[in-house]
């Protein structure tokens, strides 16, 4: 089972190109491994150039939008701060004293979204994080296997329910999930992790997708699982971030139940060692709680 997972991963991966835009919101350990390594030096340079344009002395959020996409962005932004969880977490970042989250669009991968160019500094904390919004992420539904709850709102979409603004800014919430995640992630697990799951990769594609391979047990053990766990874990909390957003924004809708429902099928189904944090989501508003996730 773990070994059909990582096959399959390192197929979606291998495709990734011609993939990403329908696998929606991603941030593949392979495939953006040269991506998300910025090196120490960098991270000085924080310092060094504080009061520079580029790196301001304290945090908040920098938002680079260019004037063609300003005006559906500004509709995304304005639906994820309907909420107090997205009032709450997008001010916790607007004053933070410490880390610049950039957020931008781009027109490659425009259904999907993406986190990372983290910083650090040298006493290894996150100090800067850039978040893209695809052109489209109000289209496009990723698979329920990985994305359980952004999937959830497709037929509530079809059945026009919800609009694309709501995807757009679950897909938003998703992402600052993985920020939040990832600015309570060890510097040195991250980057362990960052070298290390292409090495795991490599000895499992000549090893004959033996994952009790000693090499590839004792690589799983350092970097805190094999890659398919450490992907999935990452991807789960940017879904729960994402779950809790949509909490807040279908609490008064007749579907709530419905919704989450089928969030809850889709994580029984592909997601069972990680059902605790999405049930602890349910259970935190009495609303949802009443829909029986138990
Ligand atoms: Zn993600």
């Amino acid at each position: 089972m773990r070994a059909m997972r990582i096959v399959l991963l390192l197929m979606l991966f291998s495709s990734f190109a011609f993939l990403a835009p329908r696998t929606g919101v991603q941030a593949a350990p392979m495939a953006k491994s040269s991506n998300i390594v910025e090196g120490r030096s960098e991270t000085t340079g924080v310092s060094a150039r504080a009061g520079n344009a580029v790196f301001p002395e304290s945090g908040g959020i920098r938002e680079a939008i260019t004037d063609k996409h300003q005006k559906r962005y500004q509709e995304w932004k304005t639906e994820f701060l309907s909420t107090d969880i997205g009032r709450a977490q997008w001010e916790m970042y607007a004053h933070h004293p410490r880390i610049v989250l950039t957020i931008t669009i781009s027109d490659s991968n425009p259904e999907g979204a993406g986190s990372g160019k983290y910083k650090w500094n040298e006493a290894g904390e996150l100090v800067a994080a850039t978040i893209t919004l695809g052109s489209h992420v109000d289209q496009g539904f990723p698979s329920s296997v990985y994305y359980p709850v952004m999937n959830a709102l497709e037929p509530f979409e079809s059945a026009r329910l919800i609009g694309g603004t709501v995807l757009a800014a679950t897909k938003l919430a998703h992402e600052f999930g993985h920020v939040m995640r990832i600015a309570g992630t060890p510097e040195s697990l991250y980057k362990l992790q960052v070298q290390m799951v292409p090495v795991y990769n490599k000895i499992f594609l000549s090893n004959g997708h033996n994952v009790n391979d000693p090499r590839l047990v004792e690589l799983a053990q350092k970097m805190g699982g094999n890659p398919v766990e450490i992907w999935e874990d990452r991807e789960y909390w940017g879904e729960a971030n994402a779950m809790m957003f949509l909490r807040d924004r279908v609490a008064k809708e007749k579907f709530h139940c419905r919704l989450f429902g089928k969030i809850k099928q889709a994580v029984e189904e592909y997601a069972k060692d990680y059902e605790e944090r999405f049930a602890e989501i349910a259970k935190s508003q009495g609303a949802i709680y009443s829909c029986s996730w138990k």
